[in-house]
């Protein structure tokens, strides 16, 4: 029976494998197997050869990188690191009893995440590394990050500083202050975009809704400005526009939505003009309110019918929405 122990979604330990477990393995979508456990340790041990046969069987990679209990050496985690950065994930290493596996995982992580975080995560998966303590500190902020992280590894990474990416990152603070979080967003400012609704009402001016991005960043987050351009999963990774990557052991995206004005016809050559707009626009919300606030009058239509009649015409206006419709039947109230 498989005892597999999750330590962060790219990788996951377990005691011995049997060549058995090998097909479970790859229904639960693991993509390579490592093992940690030299030949021939006990008796009872399957030759890693059956393990990797059946690795090939069911298309799973196999990476033999034997470590001896008590003994893992610089060099050992060097190789685990180097591995973690190549092989595509989800990864299961095992050992004996997924020590030796959780061990090499936290060491090598340790020029990147924080230590408590990572004796946390082998904590949660069933692992005490607290004898690991001294040297995972001592690993910290070494130049041990592979050639693709030129930045850091977070423990929570967010794509888009938006309502989404920064209400994750506040709410996430609040229950556990030490997480170390950072944010990928190329804007220097902020948009309340809720409040463009009331630029169209009239009760907001459109300044009221942006703010330096800055000044709305959660207290603690690192904020990296820039886009990001591509996700790479199995690593872990996100690359940022100027090429840059950045490591997770949790990816958020919250990158917002694209509003497709060229779905519908002309749409797009006629906002802002001939009363059509919307308030999802920060350019065009105050030209909805103008649009409302103007008397419900205008000329008529053809010049035949200008001559019969110097009296106004009243004209219908479109409202599609709920909001636009009540704000522009207040402003109608409010004049009398
Ligand atoms: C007029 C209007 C009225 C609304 N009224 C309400 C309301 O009353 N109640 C309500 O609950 N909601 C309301 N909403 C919706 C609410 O504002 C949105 O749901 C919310 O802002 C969405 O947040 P978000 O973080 O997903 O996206 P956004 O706030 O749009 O943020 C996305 C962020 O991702 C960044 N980004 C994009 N691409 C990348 C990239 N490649 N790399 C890094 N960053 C990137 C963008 O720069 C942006 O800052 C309203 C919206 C509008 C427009």
């Amino acid at each position: 029976m498989m005892d597999v122990r999750q330590l962060s979604p790219f990788i996951s330990v377990s005691p011995q494998l049997a060549p058995a477990d090998v097909g479970l393995a790859a229904s639960m979508g693991f993509k390579a197997i490592i093992g940690n456990r030299p030949e021939r340790e006990s008796e009872d041990q399957p030759a890693n050869d059956e393990i990797r046969a059946a690795c090939e069987r069911h298309g799973l990679a196999w990476h033999y990188l034997p470590v001896v209990s008590g003994r893992i050496e610089d060099p050992d985690v060097a190789a685990f690191r180097a591995l973690m950065n190549e092989v595509r994930g989800p990864v299961l290493a095992f050992c004996r009893t997924g020590t030796r596996s959780a061990t090499l995982w936290a060491l090598s992580e340790a020029p990147r995440l924080d230590a408590e975080a990572i004796l946390r995560a082998t904590a949660t998966a069933g692992y005490d590394l607290g004898a690991q303590r001294e040297r995972i500190q001592a690993l910290a902020g070494e130049g041990g990050a592979p050639l693709q992280v030129a930045g850091k590894r977070h423990d929570v990474l967010i794509v888009g500083g938006g309502a989404g990416g920064q209400s994750v990152a506040s709410s996430l603070l609040k229950r556990q202050p030490d997480l170390d979080i950072a944010i990928v967003e190329p804007r220097t400012e902020h948009y309340y975009q809720p409040g463009w609704t009331l630029v169209g009402g009239g009760v907001f001016e459109r300044r009221e809704t942006v703010r330096p991005m800055a000044e709305v960043m959660p207290k603690g987050v690192k904020w990296y400005q820039a886009a990001a351009a591509a996700f790479r999963p199995e690593q872990q990774l996100l690359v940022l526009e100027d090429g840059e990557c950045l490591g997770y052991r949790i990816l958020v995206v919250a990158p917002g939505l694209q509003l497709d004005w060229d779905a519908i016809a002309g749409l797009r050559e006629t906002l802002g003009q001939n009363g059509v707009t919307s308030n999802y626009l920060f350019d065009l919300a105050p030209y909805t309110w103008s649009w409302c606030r103007t008397p419900a009058r205008t000329a008529p239509s053809s010049p035949s019918r200008r001559c019969r009649s110097s009296a106004p015409v009243r004209r219908r206006r479109r409202c599609t929405g709920l909001r636009p419709l009540e704000t522009t039947a207040a402003a109608g109230r409010s004049r009398g």
